[in-house]
């Protein structure tokens, strides 16, 4: 593709379309805090002329068997794992994090495209013979037509590869609406597909924001809507793509627990946190954010170790060996530190403060070092609310009865993890707690791509999943027919009753 090296443009049916004239945003690098390029936001034209390539795409798409759709997806993911080291570079220039863990989101990402190999499996349907005279029984499911997704700037790669794979694999075409912090890694994907023989419009990348993002939802030729953001968009998006009456799933933001019993190996526990904690600068909706001590004991053995790991902790820019880097912009850089000002003003005490942290030769990057609060309390705002950067606290309780209590009582349920030795009391907490994706001595319970992803209560809205075989449930119509084609002899007769058999 011939990137536009000072701009990121819509991709459009299979070409890079510019907008001229039109509302430009600006991207930068968190690293070093200066701006790399603009973005285009797209207009409710752009994006009507997305859509429109994507709904003339669709009937020859879905039309094309399942096999060659799958030869396509092989050679994508021949590319995509050649590209690895070059597309792990576009993620770390927009969104800061570093080249290890932007590997790791490619090699997750390679996963999910694994997963939709099995598409010809999941897409069969069901067949019952003889189910009355000559009657035979089949259903199938056929995609649902223009699919929309719209992603967030922390999984520049993960988010796109998720939502669309499978989404295309199963005869839909899609426009994806890329986060305006992190553009140009979806541009990457969609010249990779090009090159692996996707036929024009059947991915189309559109750049913007609210207004893009409103127009393709209100769009009469879109059907379905899979959204990833942060819950207050994703309540929004699922209220108007309902109203529209298509087919919506909203995932939100997550306020995750864990749980350290007693008999926890402390080690593993504190190394554990560490990692699901901070990594990726606390920027996922997966990572930790409250680590609950049951019991003093408990308490005192784990802060002794984890305090002075997370003094320790290496904070600089991507290509540096650093345990992470830079948040998303210098907005949310400040709305952290305001969360950490408003944690200490209700009451909590400040153990470990990553406020006003220089990185020698990145000064204008966007880090905060790694912050740790204690004596929080359950109505304080800290605890309350999902905040994305690198501010964890710690909770005191006494049984694991009162830890599923607070973590049940929460508005979130993304993830939750439990560290014990014990297995009854691993059932007994994965049986009881409120939360869609649980961790036994896993930090952070993100499912492989074959399994299910998703939260329950406010990180998610509607019904669906981000990964596994659920997936084809939400990007496919299930149709059932009934027929009969019966013998030559066969009379037949007007039967004024409900058909029975
Ligand atoms: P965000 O909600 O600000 O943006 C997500 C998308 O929505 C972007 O494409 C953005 O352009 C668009 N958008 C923003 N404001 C909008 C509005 N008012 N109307 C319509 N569209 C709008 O989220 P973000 O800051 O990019 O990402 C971080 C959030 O995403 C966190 O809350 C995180 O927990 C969440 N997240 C959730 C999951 C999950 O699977 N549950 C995965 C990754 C990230």
């Amino acid at each position: 593709m011939n990137m536009n090296a000072n701009k990121a443009c819509h991709y459009i049916n299979g070409k890079l379309v510019c907008s001229a004239g039109g509302r430009i945003g600006k991207v930068y690098n968190p690293s070093t805090g200066e701006q790399i390029y603009e973005v285009d936001l797209a207009s409710a034209q752009e994006a009507d002329q997305a859509v429109k390539a994507a709904s003339q795409a669709f009937e020859g798409w879905a039309k094309l068997t399942v096999t060659r759709r799958i030869e396509i997806l092989h050679k994508f993911r021949q590319l995509l794992d050649q590209s690895r080291k070059e597309l792990a570079e576009v993620i770390c220039m927009e969104n800061g994090k570093t080249y290890s863990d932007a590997l790791a989101e490619i090699a997750r990402s390679l996963e999910a495209v694994d997963f939709a190999y099995h598409a010809p499996h999941l897409l069969k349907g069901e067949y019952s013979m003889q189910v009355g005279g000559d009657i035979d029984v089949y259903s199938i499911r056929q995609p649902i037509g223009v699919v929309i997704g719209i992603g967030p700037f922390n999984f520049p790669v993960m988010g796109p590869i998720s939502t669309t794979t499978f989404a295309m694999i199963c005869g839909n075409t899609v426009v994806w609406k890329a986060s305006e912090k992190v553009p140009k890694s979806s541009l990457y994907l969609a010249d990779l597909w090009t090159k692996a023989g996707l036929p024009d419009g059947v991915l189309n990348v559109i750049q913007g924001d609210k207004e893009a993002v409103d127009a393709l939802i209100r769009h009469p030729l879109t059907a379905g809507v899979h959204f990833v953001g942060s819950t207050r968009v994703a309540e929004y998006v699922y209220g108007e793509a309902a109203k529209q009456h298509k087919r919506v799933v909203a995932f939100g933001g997550g306020k995750n627990h864990m749980v350290i019993m007693p008999d926890a190996d402390m080690d593993q526990s504190v190394n554990a946190f560490l990692g699901a904690a901070y990594g990726s600068a606390s920027q996922r909706c997966m990572a930790v954010s409250v680590a609950v001590l049951v019991g003093e004991k408990t308490a005192k053995a784990f802060c002794e170790k984890l305090i002075p790991q997370v003094k320790t902790l290496k904070v600089g820019p991507w290509n540096s060996e650093s345990d992470y880097g830079a948040l998303i912009s210098r907005e949310a850089k400040e709305n952290v530190e305001r969360a950490i000002e408003r944690a200490v003003e209700q009451g909590a005490r400040v153990l470990v403060d990553g406020r006003g942290l220089k990185v020698p030769g990145h000064e204008n990057g966007f880090y905060l070092g790694p912050t740790l609060l204690d004596q929080v309390t359950t109505d304080m705002d800290i605890y309350k609310e999902e905040v994305f950067g690198p501010v964890r606290v710690i909770l005191q309780v006494d049984s694991m009865e009162q830890a599923i209590k607070l973590i049940n009582e929460h508005e979130y349920g993304n993830g939750v993890c439990l560290f014990t030795r014990d297995g009854y009391t691993a059932k007994k907490f994965s049986e009881a707690v409120q939360i869609g994706m649980v961790g036994i001595n896993v930090g952070i319970p993100v499912p492989v791509g074959y399994h299910n992803f998703g939260g329950w209560k406010r990180s998610k809205f509607g019904d669906g999943y981000g990964s596994g075989p659920e997936n084809v449930r939400f990007f496919t119509k299930l149709k059932t027919i009934s027929q009969r084609f019966p013998e030559p002899e066969f009379v037949s007769r007007a039967d004024f009753d409900f058909p029975s058999n």
